[in-house]
């Protein structure tokens, strides 16, 4: 624990009552711990594929040139993107990993005496942005851990939340950590009901992989609702976490707010260029989602068979209900080279979510599970 921070009166408020995000361990650390090697992390959401052949072969090239700043107005990733998508150059906002794009908004729309809305296990990073810019949070009840979307997203409980000082309300579709999600008849009527001065952010990290499950894609509606925002990521399924690259969808004079608070050079020239290269690879996509369906089944059954409870996700992760804290358990797969994700911090501490792998990487985690259940047990 740390002692008494000696500047902590001189921060304001918001950053004050704010906790780090707490990310997935990384592998080098739990290995320098415990003197181990050959570890496997299915903690961050990663492609275990990591990036195609076509973003490498970018990649490569564009190392000579980082002697220069980037395009500081991502022209040409800008313009594939609003082709891709059938909107304006002016509509796209880039950001360095999708999770930049979430804080423009945020610092674009949010300041004390202003609320934000989200629900209850929703993303780590909606308290952290609406904190820091000193707003409100108000939390939706989720749905309950026996609904069919279990602990997913209510919509009437979101539209209830909503108050005269709300601006932004926060939605992943699919949602992390849960898998949860909302079909286009919910989508829609809760796009519908929410007053059009509250922008909707509605986070589609996940789109790529939940696309082929009835999950809908939230850019058919930007034309229809001035008012929202769809973000996107090359993390996830472009398998480029490590280079920070996402993106907005939105009307352009929401676009032209968010330009403003955005920093000229947020993305790097390699990530630029590996993220142009990483659109047209649908190689690579193809095979990225059907690895991850496998495993994502994989993972479940598995699971099943542990006595372990583990619902449909649309995402590239499960969320294991171990029906007991699982921090032992947790520290068990660590002590076997496999990195987890606890969700304590989401509220969740009978929880582990759990990335989808290769399927060794997935057969690992079994196995060390039911190694780790045994010796907890
Ligand atoms: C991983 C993730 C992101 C994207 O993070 P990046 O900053 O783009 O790497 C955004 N939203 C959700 C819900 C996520 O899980």
């Amino acid at each position: 624990m740390r002692s008494e921070n000696r500047f902590e009166a001189l921060a304001v408020p918001g950053v004050r009552q704010l906790k780090p995000y707490v990310p997935g361990k990384p592998i080098e650390e739990l290995e320098r711990e415990l003197g181990i090697s050959d570890s496997i992390k299915l903690a961050s959401n990663e492609n275990p594929l990591g990036p195609g052949p076509r973003a490498r072969a970018a990649l490569a090239v564009a190392m000579a040139n980082v002697g220069l700043y980037p395009d500081g107005s991502g022209h040409d990733l800008r313009s594939r993107l609003a082709r891709r998508h059938g909107v304006e150059l002016d509509q796209v906002t880039l950001g360095n990993g999708s999770n930049d794009v979430l804080v423009l908004l945020a610092q674009a729309f949010l300041a004390a005496g202003i609320e934000a809305v989200y629900s209850e296990y929703a993303f780590a990073v909606y308290p952290i942005a609406v904190q820091a810019c000193g707003a409100r949070a108000r939390v939706a009840a989720a749905r309950p851990a026996d609904d069919c979307q279990p602990l997913g997203h209510d919509p009437s409980a979101l539209l209830a939340a909503i108050g005269p000082k709300t601006r932004l309300l926060f939605l992943a579709n699919p949602n992390n950590p849960t898998g949860t999600w909302l079909d286009e008849t919910a989508l829609d009527a809760l796009l519908r009901a929410v007053p059009p001065e509250v922008i909707v952010v509605l986070d589609e990290a996940y789109h790529e992989y939940s696309a082929g499950l009835g999950v809908p894609d939230g850019t058919r509606w930007l034309a229809r609702y001035p008012n929202l925002v769809v973000t996107r990521t090359f993390s996830k399924a472009f398998g480029l976490a490590g280079l920070r690259v996402g993106y907005a969808l939105s009307h352009r004079d929401l676009a032209d707010l968010l330009n403003r608070v955005r920093q000229p050079f947020n993305v790097s020239v390699p990530a630029l260029a590996a993220a142009a290269a990483a659109l047209d690879d649908r190689e690579h996509l193809e095979t990225t989602v059907g690895l991850n369906r496998a495993g994502i089944g994989q993972l479940r059954d598995g699971l099943a068979r542990l006595g372990i409870r583990a619902p449909a996700s649309a995402g590239n992760f499960v969320l294991a209900d171990l029906r007991r804290p699982s921090a032992a358990a947790h520290d068990a797969l660590l002590r076997q080279g496999v990195i987890a994700r606890p969700v304590g911090n989401y509220g969740l501490p009978h929880h582990l979510r759990i990335s989808a792998g290769t399927a060794a990487q997935n057969e690992r985690l079994l196995a060390a599970m039911d190694a780790a259940l045994s010796a907890t047990r």
